[in-house]
């Protein structure tokens, strides 16, 4: 199959939908994992992710990413859902789960693979350094194209698959280098899933932790081989522990839970989260409509604590 070949028409009709969507008014997402309970920093970016949805008078949409099985842990769905009800930070339709979308994910694949877009990659995580399989945003974490013309098989060599990478066009080999799209352990990755779902579900505007502003150009190089325009991804600030360390939801969520606890309704934690991005005065307690009509008088003030 050449490298022009269309996409499949029901891909074809999927995008289109999405892209119809996407026109027709804002439609955001809280993307998180369930490795966890949600600890503040989540919190604090559900809270951003939802004002600027309802700022605009648009859709905010669940999606939990739980591809990654191994690192699901039980009850954490339930945990994140009671959070968010709890904080007033209500999401609209039925939650999205990645794990019921896999057939989905993998027509996207087998597309791209049609197109002669991937190719069989045996470079190990730890050859590469890189274990997360997100570049670094800033050149230092590119995959060097090793495997990219050693036509490796696709099958399973003594047991074990290779991972698959998508060859990106000219404009991204700098900026994200050939993207992981499947993983050697045969999981889809992050980046293909996500970005087919801000495609298919309508989604024109993504707002994250800032540590997730290293996968941006990887999915825009995703979003490029599929022939569908950018959308836009704004990146919230990281939210330090007392400590001046990154939060993390699989080391800390006792700790996150506890910390929590200390706070003695939504009105006190809405209050806090909003305090610590200057968007209430400290000490304030409020619900999140509350914030949210504070806000609706003075827009811009959202759009300071928002980076690209
Ligand atoms: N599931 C990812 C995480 O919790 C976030 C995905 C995203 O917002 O793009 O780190």
């Amino acid at each position: 199959m050449g490298s022009h070949s269309k996409l499949p028409e029901e891909l074809l009709t999927l995008l289109k939908e999405g892209e119809r969507l996407r026109s027709q008014y804002y439609r955001g997402r809280f993307a998180p994992s369930p490795s966890g309970p949600l600890h503040l920093g989540n919190l604090r970016t559900a809270l951003v992710s939802w004002l600027r949805a309802r700022l605009r008078g648009g859709e905010w949409l669940l999606r939990i990413d739980d591809l990654d099985t191994p690192r699901n842990r039980s009850g954490a769905l339930e945990s994140i859902q009671k959070d968010l009800s709890w904080l007033g930070l209500n999401w609209d339709g039925p939650i999205i789960l990645q794990s019921k979308r896999r057939k989905l994910y993998e027509s996207v694949l087998l597309a791209l693979k049609q197109q002669g877009k991937l190719y069989p990659c045996r470079c190990s995580r730890r050859l590469l350094g890189n274990r997360n399989g997100l570049n670094d945003g800033d050149g230092s974490n590119i995959y060097p194209g090793t495997c990219r013309e050693l036509g490796l098989p696709w099958d399973a060599t003594d047991g074990r698959l290779p991972s698959l990478r998508l060859r990106v066009g000219k404009k991204f080999s700098n900026t994200s280098g050939d993207v992981l799209v499947r993983r050697a352990d045969g999981f889809i990755a992050y980046h293909l899933a996500s970005v087919s779902d801000e495609l298919f579900l309508g989604i024109n505007e993504v707002v994250r932790g800032e540590d997730l502003a290293k996968a941006l150009t990887s999915q825009l190089a995703v979003i490029d081989a599929l022939k569908q325009k950018p959308i836009a991804f704004l990146h919230t600030p990281l939210f330090l522990g007392t400590d001046g360390i990154k939060l993390s939801k699989r080391q800390g969520g006792e700790a996150a839970m506890s910390t929590h606890a200390e706070f003695m309704n939504a009105e006190n934690l809405i209050g806090f989260l909003a305090a610590t991005l200057d968007l209430v005065p400290q000490g304030s307690e409020l619900s999140a409509l509350e914030l949210l009509s504070e806000l609706r008088n003075n827009q811009g003030s959202i759009d300071t604590v928002l980076t690209a």
